[in-house]
């Protein structure tokens, strides 16, 4: 199994947590995953600019007419037009540019990072906070051990990363 990063992000896409409130969010992911894990260390990043962290997403919703759009055909899960549509869009994406493209369900023009995925995958930010495999502790869902793919943050450990980022945030594992 490969080595997994857990991150909480801010759900804005646009948004920068000041130097002190990343601080103060970085210190205390340190108490939440205390101990150094086999690569040490914790991430801490604010990138100039917006970036799509996450993984294993097959869909997206239209911010406009709120169509979900499926990037895999149901029957066959080869590529679908609007996933080869959003490997276009994609490409762009890569620049950290919020371009504007249009979208293939109602042909509106949009902001891609106003584009909404499952949070729990991925999401459109600025913002990382998190670890390599993180160490467990009772601020996990689950006490008894280490965190692993799927295991959260209890929800008040997560209202207490908003409260000090001054953002609501999500929590992803990537790997
Ligand atoms: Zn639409």
């Amino acid at each position: 199994m490969g080595e997994r990063t857990y991150s909480i992000i801010t759900t804005d896409p646009l948004y920068s947590p000041t130097p002190e409130q990343q601080q103060a969010a970085l210190e205390f992911f340190k108490i939440v995953s205390p101990l150094p894990n086999a690569r040490g260390g914790y991430c801490c990043h604010l990138s100039k600019g917006v970036q799509l962290l996450g993984h294993d997403y097959e869909s997206v919703t239209c911010p406009l007419c709120k169509t979900r759009l499926v990037f895999f055909e149901k029957e066959s899960g080869e590529r679908s037009e609007a996933g080869h549509w959003w490997d276009k869009a994609y490409e762009y994406e890569k620049d950290y540019q919020p371009i504007k493209i249009t979208m293939p369900c109602c042909h509106t023009k949009t902001q891609i990072i106003d584009l909404k995925f499952d949070p729990t995958l991925a999401g459109f930010t600025k913002f990382e906070l998190g670890a390599l495999e993180p160490n467990g502790s009772e601020y996990w869902e689950n006490e008894e051990e280490c965190p692993y793919y799927g295991v959260w943050l209890k929800p008040e450990v997560i209202a207490k990363f908003e409260q000090l980022l001054g953002s609501s945030v999500s929590q992803l594992w990537q790997s």
